[in-house]
């Protein structure tokens, strides 16, 4: 049976505190259901690591890294390290370095967690949303003139490439045609920003005819949320580009009950650099150290980690334990309302499996 590597980088805060037992899952999963081995190397870059050395990624490391088969990432940020460090120095440049152009995220309303919107039956919010990950609002371009005085000029520059609007929205019709209800909704802002947009609408259009199976629609991104609160039960797949997929999954995140819960996928899918796995929340500086961040949405990465790896079964055991686990509702963290450490969720979650 094949071995996997995994690189794991913990990071700060709660990252740590979430990593560590979504890595006893996996193991736990694993000697149950079989289907490959994993080999963890665990990498200490962090904020502490670049407090002591100076970077937060060694010289050699993204080549360390591109000798894995995935990377599992708990969260790097601290208040006491500027951001060019952790959000610049790691997570982008990783995504762009190892062309992890699909950024998935899946929002699921579980049996058993409340959601903030009246009246939403579990299951009934069942959403992947395909955030464009290398480039958009998100390029690094741009600059800054006159900076701190009176004529102070700052230019934030988009750029949107008909290859990379290309990739990412084939990607998500692919998607959108293996699941059931087959249906793919386009997030722009086309009636106000006249360029990038619209090459983004002109590719979906045209790619949208080799998907006559796929139900395809287009929603200007002010519209689009509000139907993520108002009925966010007719979407499927969504696909939005690198800024608007970033604001509208912590949206989908929070109807479907917390951000302890949300998952996330970078993913190459060619499979030329490692992709990675990582929760959508972020180091939580306000609850590290307590003990009580919720686990899920990491242990909920580490099937879409297995999910990439084609280990289907134990994905999928990883997903039942934890909707039965919710489902139940006895052992909950605190962000569910409930008053269950990090490690007793992780435990609930094990004894399910
Ligand atoms: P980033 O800049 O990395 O996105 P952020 O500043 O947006 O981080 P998070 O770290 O994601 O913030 O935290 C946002 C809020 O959600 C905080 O109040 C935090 O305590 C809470 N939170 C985040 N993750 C969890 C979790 N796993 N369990 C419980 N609460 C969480
Ligand atoms: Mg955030």
């Amino acid at each position: 049976m094949a071995t996997s590597r995994i690189a794991v980088i913990a990071g700060d805060g709660i990252g740590p505190e979430v990593i560590e037992p979504a890595i006893q899952v996996v193991d736990a999963v694993i000697r149950k259901f079989g289907g490959g081995t994993l080999e963890w190397n665990r990498l200490p870059w962090s904020s502490a690591y670049y407090k002591q050395t100076g970077h937060i990624v060694p010289s050699d490391g993204w080549e360390t890294l591109a000798k894995h088969d995935a990377i599992l990432l708990g969260a790097v940020g601290s208040p006491d390290v500027p951001e060019t460090v952790t959000v610049h120095g790691l997570l982008l440049p990783m995504r762009r370095k190892f062309d992890q152009y699909v950024n998935l995220r899946p929002a699921y309303l579980y049996d058993g967690v409340p959601s903030p919107l009246k009246n939403k039956a579990p299951g009934s919010i069942d959403m992947i949303v395909y955030r464009e990950n290398t480039e958009g609002e998100y390029a690094p371009v741009g600059g800054r003139l006159y900076e701190g005085t009176a004529a102070d000029i700052a230019i934030q520059t988009a750029v949107f490439t008909r290859r990379g609007c290309e990739r990412i929205i084939r990607a998500a019709f692919e998607a959108a045609r293996k699941r059931p209800r087959k249906k793919l909704t386009s997030i722009t802002k086309s009636n106000a920003l006249p360029f990038g947009m619209v090459l983004w609408d002109d590719v979906f259009n045209s790619v949208k005819k080799e998907y006559p199976d796929v139900q395809a629609g287009s929603l200007l991104v002010d519209a689009a949320a509000m139907d993520f609160v108002r009925k966010p039960e007719v979407f499927d797949v969504v696909v939005a580009s690198n800024l608007f997929g970033d604001i509208l999954t912590d949206l989908s995140a929070m109807v479907t009950g917390s951000v302890g819960l949300a998952s996330s996928a970078n993913i190459n899918p060619e499979r030329t650099f490692p992709s990675m796995f990582e929760p959508v929340h972020g180091s939580a500086p306000d609850i590290a150290g307590k003990g009580i961040a919720n686990p899920l949405a990491a242990i909920l990465s580490t099937a879409l980690m297995l999910d990439h790896l084609t280990m289907t079964a134990a994905a999928d055991a990883i997903r039942a334990a934890v909707a039965a686990v919710l489902k139940e509702g006895k052992v909950m963290s605190p962000d569910l309302g409930g008053t269950a450490s990090t490690t007793q969720v992780a435990e609930a979650v094990m004894a399910a499996i």
